[in-house]
Formats: structure tokens, sequence, C-alpha cells
């Protein structure tokens, strides 16, 4: 969990400022007319993808956020977030999407043969070594891929350190 107030704050504006008001899927229609009515776009900003020069519409929250937060940066004397730090057109939403995902593929890909090896493992040095490992590599939850394995193990009756 992020503590850092800043950080919380950072997230919080970010993410309130990349909900898309003019988003209209049938289910949720009703939602997205409301959410406009009642955060209309007041302005536009840049995109903050790289390179990219798109104008993105500004709903009024994420100005009135960015008003705050810039106050608070600036008592702090730290530097202020600019408008074309904030938000991303469509087109890099997607570009950046597509990029989570092939990196959580190749993660997936790397973690995949760590994660075999530790369950078809019996040498308790072995298991410490591959568990520092999924850690060192980010596993997203190697205390549950323990417990998981340590009951199989206790269940099959095979014993087993980790
Ligand atoms: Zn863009």
């Amino acid at each position: 969990m992020v503590e850092d107030p800043e950080i919380v704050a950072d997230l919080a504006l970010r993410s309130a400022t990349e909900r898309d008001p003019t988003r209209t899927s049938d289910a949720n229609y009703e939602r997205a007319v409301k959410e406009l009515l009642d955060d209309p776009v007041v302005t536009r900003w840049p995109c903050r993808g790289r390179g990219c020069n798109e104008l993105v519409d500004a709903p009024r929250s994420a100005v009135e956020s960015m008003d705050v937060f810039n106050r608070q940066l600036e008592r702090r004397r730290q530097p202020l977030i600019r408008t074309s730090e904030v938000l991303y057109c469509q087109r890099c939403k997607a570009r950046l999407q597509q990029e989570a995902d092939a990196a959580r593929r190749a993660k997936d890909e790397r973690l995949a043969p760590v994660v075999k090896l530790l369950i078809q493992s019996s040498q308790p040095e072995r298991e410490h070594a591959l568990i520092r490992q999924l850690r060192e590599w980010k596993h997203p939850d190697v205390d549950g891929l323990v417990q998981a394995l340590v009951a199989r193990r206790s269940r099959s009756g095979g014993g087993g350190s980790i």
C-alpha cells in the first residue's frame, strides 16, 4: 500500500483525471451522461504520452484537483504538475494498455519455468533460491504460492520443507 501522501494525492489526481466522461457503451450510457453533466469538459490539455501532442478533453474535476494539488506542491516548493503531465489520449491509452499486456505476458513467461521448478523441487536450498528468484522478478503472490505448495504437499503426505 502506498503511504506517501504526495504519491497518494498524485494517484488520486491521475485516476480522477483519466476517467473518460465521453465513454458511452450501452451499459454505461446513463452513468456517462450523468458524469458529463456533473463534470463537464472545461478545457483541453495536451496528451501526456511521449511525443504526442493530441489535445484531450479535461473535465472540471481534473482542473480543480490539479489546482488543489499544485497549491500543495507550491507550498512545499516542489515542481508543479503541468497540464501536459495528466491525461492520455485514446490512442496513447490503447498503446500503453498493449505495452502493459505485453510486459505482463513476458513476465509470466519468465516466471513460469521458475514456478514449475519450485513445484517439482524437493531440495530445501534449491527451493529457497527459487523463491528468492520469484521475489526478485516480482511474482505477484510468492507467499500465496508457497502456502499452496505447502498445503498440497501436506495433503499428499510428502512432507517438504519450504
Ligand atoms: Zn497521446
